[in-house]
């Protein structure tokens, strides 16, 4: 569960990128967070995965409270998350296969673990044929795939999707997000879905909120 408390986060420079935002993502739920440029979406994104830190109100990510969270405890938390990026952000020297084992073996999983969960993962996205292809011998949409495989394979309480079709064509586009919404369903994944594209909304959420200028401004279903 995410909550967000009349949140406000000033940059350095003085830029004020929220606001006084509130926001609370219950466990099973898909929320859709569409705003445009600049809005402050990325921002919410990174205080929740603890990269940048706020400057008034209270944050709880998966029963830890960001606002007195100590250094030790920042992975722990972070473990309960997945994050999938517009750019995929793959290790290009390693295989699918490598990809997911490092992220698995970054947690101290074990040879067996990897064997069991790594195939089965793979099937779910369906690259379970293309696991010995690197990065670069894949198409986008594979790629993405494979980011989201790398999410889901360390079983996160939460996902977040930062723009994760705008490097995708349209047809690419389209099938991404039925998986998405698939995965989502099958597993009851909590996921937070930030785009500045509103027509990805009405495919993939339960609950669409409109963000701007620092401010969510309106709920809707
Ligand atoms: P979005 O993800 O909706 O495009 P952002 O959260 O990236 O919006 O940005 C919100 C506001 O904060 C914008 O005005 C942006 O210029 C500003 N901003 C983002 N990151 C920084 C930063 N590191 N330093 C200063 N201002 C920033």
């Amino acid at each position: 569960m995410i909550r967000l408390i009349d949140i406000q986060k000033s940059y350095d420079n003085g830029t004020k990128a929220l606001k006084g935002v509130n926001l609370r993502i219950d466990d099973g739920e898909f929320v859709f967070l569409v705003g445009p440029s600049g809005s402050g979406k990325s921002t919410i994104i990174k205080l929740i995965t603890g990269e940048i830190a706020l400057t008034q109100g209270k944050l709880m990510v998966n029963g830890y409270s960001l606002n007195n969270i100590s250094p030790r405890q920042v992975p722990l938390m972070r473990r309960t998350l997945g994050i999938i990026f517009q750019d995929f952000r793959l290790i290009d020297k390693k295989t699918v296969y490598e990809n997911l084992a490092f992220a698995m073996r970054a947690i101290g999983a074990s040879s067996r673990d990897l064997k069991r969960r790594i195939p089965y993962v793979l099937q779910l996205v369906g690259l379970d044929q293309k696991a010995d292809r690197y990065p670069g011998q894949l198409s986008g949409g594979e790629q993405q795939r494979v980011a989201l495989a790398r999410a889901l394979i360390l079983k996160p309480k939460v996902l977040l999707f930062d723009e994760p079709l705008s490097n995708l064509d349209a047809n690419l586009r389209r099938s991404m997000r039925d998986k998405i919404r698939e995965l989502q369903k099958q597993f009851d994944i909590t996921s937070l879905y930030v785009t500045h594209d509103q027509s990805e909304a009405f495919a993939v959420s339960d609950t669409v909120l409109v963000m701007n200028k620092g401010h969510i401004m309106q709920i809707g279903s």
